[in-house]
């Protein structure tokens, strides 16, 4: 079997096409390329199916979290809290702003944020908590939430990887990831659940002030045009992505449940192998698996990457370094973080190709492959 991919785009694309070509060619026609009304009105229709008062379209993921910390007006030196175990982004923007990255461990079911470990860590110098909703599930929020709030402390949720996701509060209130924090940040990278053909970011938040200042922010600090108030950036989310967004906005839910179709399938197939261990399903969300991302239990990681390929199975590690063991962290003062799960995961995670066009037929080959190498190498 040939041409499986981690991720398909152009297949789903196939099935849109007529729509976004349509949408696309409006746009140049009307050369409305910039801040155009696609613009303000993905924003409005995201924000109805967040939940939330407030969305603002940007550039790209890593420009929402920047966007984010900026508008709380953290200064120099201030601590922000953060797993190790997600993608760098997350992290390159507190270093960026001169703040001090925190990190600490996750759980080693879920790939979220450890309560304990976040307890362990808040000292007077915390001006802000991310949690990661690895992978497309959520992170522990209720917890996370009642220890920010005990601390005064805002909550930035980088939902860059679980758009669509959900969480049930234990007074059975359900509401979307990214809507619980203060602020939430989310990418449209293309490969992303909720992915554009090129790059796009957004920043959600409830709070009218910080709204418009994080709309101050990504707008060279001014509220009115050539009048600056505050040192910003420039992101903006181009008219042709938010034409687009539009478009697979309304496909979301369904491309959620196709991407768990995909997940279940690959659990009943390693269910009764002792090596294999499938991704945690934690009771408080609903899980959009933009990975699944396995534990290999004693079967060496980078042969099994080797023999698959060789079979047509593609395969990644998402991440093989953790972002406190990267060499941009050598000179943070301080970082002698002791993770002890981050570590652990880092060493034995594997992730399957999921998206969500794969057909029986497809997964009905890489778990045969899969299973076939892992017992060759067991
Ligand atoms: C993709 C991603 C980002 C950054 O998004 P970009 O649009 O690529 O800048 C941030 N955090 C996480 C967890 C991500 O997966």
């Amino acid at each position: 079997m040939q041409g499986i991919q981690m991720v398909d785009l152009k297949r789903q694309y196939h099935h849109i096409k007529p729509e976004v070509d349509a949408a696309i060619q409006n746009v140049i026609d009307t050369t409305a390329f910039i801040n155009g009304p696609d613009v303000a009105a993905f924003g409005k229709e995201l924000a109805t199916y967040l939940g939330v008062k407030h969305v603002i379209p940007c550039a790209n993921g890593t420009d929402a979290l920047q966007i984010a910390l900026m508008a709380l007006g953290l200064q120099p030196g201030d601590e922000v809290i953060t797993p190790s175990f997600t993608y760098i982004a997350t992290v390159e923007v507190v270093a960026l702003l001169r703040l001090k990255p925190v990190f600490i461990d996750v759980d080693a079911d879920t790939f979220t944020i450890n309560p304990e470990s976040l307890k362990k860590a808040i000292t007077s110098k915390t001006k802000a908590i991310i949690p990661v909703h690895l992978y497309g599930q959520s992170a522990n929020m209720e917890t996370i939430l009642a220890i920010a709030k005990e601390h005064n402390i805002p909550v930035v949720e980088d939902n860059a990887q679980a758009i669509g996701g959900d969480y049930t509060f234990s007074n059975d209130q359900k509401v979307k990831t990214g809507s619980m924090g203060l602020i939430g940040c989310t990418s449209f990278f293309p490969s992303k659940n909720l992915g554009c053909y090129g790059d796009g970011g957004a920043i959600f938040t409830n709070d009218d002030a910080l709204a418009e200042q994080m709309k101050m922010v990504a707008n060279h600090g001014q509220k009115v045009r050539y009048y600056h108030e505050v040192v910003g950036c420039n992101s903006r989310l181009d008219t042709i992505q938010a034409a687009i967004l539009r478009i697979k906005l309304r496909k979301l839910d369904e491309y959620c449940d196709n991407r768990r179709k995909v997940a279940d399938f690959y659990d009943a197939a390693f269910a009764k192998y002792d090596n294999i261990i499938t991704p945690a399903r934690a009771s408080y969300t609903k899980h959009v698996f933009h990975q699944y991302t396995l534990q290999l239990e004693g079967v060496d990681r980078n042969k099994v990457q080797e023999k698959l390929a060789e079979r047509g199975v593609p395969s990644m590690i998402y991440y093989p370094v953790a972002c406190h063991k990267q060499n941009m962290f050598k000179g943070l003062s301080d970082n002698n973080f002791e993770l002890p799960v981050t570590d652990f995961l880092q060493s034995r995670v594997i992730s399957l190709p999921i998206h969500t066009e794969l057909t029986t037929q497809e997964l009905e080959f890489i778990t045969k492959n899969f299973i076939e190498v892992i017992n060759e190498l067991s």
